[in-house]
């Protein structure tokens, strides 16, 4: 896979960059990870940093810089109106996506705002690939509804497939016939999809669903935060795209695309976001709401100092070695855990690695909660933060029942070129212990319950006192190792 061969024939990735600026990580002890995670109600939200060894919660702004955006951060052109670094990031934007108006924003979310305001009238609809939450709420928000029509592949555990995230556009076809263009707001492809596991869709997928809008009239938004890593499958795994530059892959997928938006807190590296766009009545449009809701047209809510970094950053992904560093990292952890029998979605995506915790932990009931539990115990015998992504990341219904989620999964995300190879071998390493004795991982019960987004304050307990026979039994097999 990584373009550099090992004589031995072993895949290994190879980090392609030199680690010059470090942070310092402490593994507190074990007893202090404990009385750790029940401060924190068994929620690794609510952990403090100094108790982490390895933040794998998210890849959202604190992705590493490399010397070359940093140094542009020294260089940036703090004025309110009219900043250079706004127009050299202007630039980039047009020669990377050959947009010719772009419009900041403070992040992602910010964009989806903007985007939903604009297009999306009550009664209408968004199909898409599928959905972000951020994106979701705002389209609910302005009255539209969301359709997904992912392809069956992608909802599957494990597949061969090279593309789960494709849209299906058969279904797409359907819906239009059925409702009529107009009721469309507009088509939404999510790149690199975040809540199926970072999975790609392909070129052809997209130039199918592009075809199908410009018949019927509708609008493409491309939800480009993503990108980097479905660039490096598209060449990777796609047989006509195989001898293309990434610089051409990302030039094929933007001519495509009416609209293109992205957070740069994944995106390039930085923080911030932006909407690109090529037709200069969307721009008009979207403009008034950037001043309003972001800031000025050339700063949108960011520091000069990111917008600089974005620049530099988004050059950066244009380089087959830099979009290379997640998704080849998380393949090696993906298929060292699925070698030792470990329950992991299949195929490696982008973001990060998926556990299925319904499997790992499969003697835990939905009601208590197995992706939450298997996510403390992680923590408890690793120092390593991942993020519950299953019932507890639900919200009740109307009348207080629990709505159970399709999968039970514990992430762990991958910074990108934050990590080196032998943490990431730490992390496979006691992941591969806990299996060994999964049997004393326990559920968990809410202690507090906050209504609304439970699964970033809520506070839980064990069900029976699972953590102390889990460190005891970690003790024993590793003595005085942290
Ligand atoms: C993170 C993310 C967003 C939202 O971006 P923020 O910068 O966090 O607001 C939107 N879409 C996708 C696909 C994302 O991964």
């Amino acid at each position: 896979m990584s373009k550099v061969k090992f004589y031995s024939g072993e895949n290994v990735p190879l980090e392609m960059h030199k680690v010059r600026i470090i942070q310092k990580l402490d593994l507190v002890p074990i007893d202090r990870r404990l009385q750790a995670i029940k401060e924190a109600g068994n929620n690794t939200f609510l952990l403090k940093n100094r108790d982490i060894f390895l933040d794998m919660l998210t890849d959202s702004g604190v992705n590493a810089m490399s010397d070359q955006q940093l140094a542009s951060m020294m260089v940036a052109d703090d004025s309110y109106a009219g900043s250079e670094s706004f127009t050299r990031l202007e630039q980039k934007i047009e020669e990377i996506f050959g947009m010719k108006y772009f419009l900041p924003v403070h992040q992602g979310r910010a964009a989806e705002n903007i985007i939903s305001k604009v297009y999306v009238t009550p009664g209408s609809f968004v199909p898409m690939n599928y959905h972000f939450t951020t994106t979701k709420a705002h389209i609910v928000l302005n009255g539209g509804t969301v359709e997904e029509f992912i392809t069956e592949e992608g909802l599957k555990f494990n597949s061969d497939h090279p593309f789960k995230g494709n849209m299906d556009t058969v279904a797409l076809q359907k819906l239009i016939d059925r409702v009529g263009a107009s009721k469309i707001a507009y088509v939404r492809v999510e790149t690199g999809t975040n809540l199926i596991g970072g999975q790609p869709h392909s070129l052809e997928n997209l130039r199918e669903v592009s075809g199908i809008c410009k018949k019927n009239g509708i609008k493409l938004v491309f939800d480009a935060s993503l990108l980097a890593d479905n660039l490096y499958f598209i060449k990777a795994r796609e047989e006509s795209c195989k001898n293309k530059s990434i610089r051409e892959i990302t030039r094929e997928i933007s001519d495509l695309c009416d609209i293109i938006y992205f957070s740069a807190r994944k995106l390039g590296c930085a923080r911030g976001g932006g909407i690109c766009s090529r037709n200069h009545d969307d721009y008009m449009k979207m403009r008034e709401l950037v001043t309003l809701y972001e800031g000025f047209l050339t700063y949108g809510g960011m520091s000069v100092r990111e917008i600089e970094a974005m620049t530099v950053g988004l050059e950066e992904t244009m380089d087959e070695n830099m979009v290379n560093q997640g998704p080849q990292f998380i393949e090696f952890v993906v298929n060292e855990l699925h070698k030792a029998g470990v329950p992991v979605i299949t195929p490696a995506g982008g973001l990060g690695a998926h556990i299925n915790a319904g499997a790992f932990v499969s003697h835990i009931p939905q009601s208590e909660y197995p992706a939450g539990a298997l996510a403390a115990a992680l923590y408890l015998v690793g120092g390593i933060r991942g993020m519950e992504r299953g019932s507890i990341s639900e919200q009740r219904d109307a009348d207080g029942n629990e709505t159970y989620a399709n999968m039970e999964l514990l992430r762990l995300a991958a910074p990108r070129r934050v990590f080196t190879l032998s943490q990431l071998k730490f992390v496979v390493d006691r992941i591969i212990w806990l299996y060994q004795n999964r049997e004393l991982i326990g559920g968990l019960k809410f202690v507090e319950e906050p209504k609304m987004l439970r699964f970033f304050f809520g506070k839980l307990e064990g069900t029976t006192g699972w953590h102390e026979k889990l460190v005891a039994k970690f003790k024993a097999d590793f003595g005085d190792s942290l």
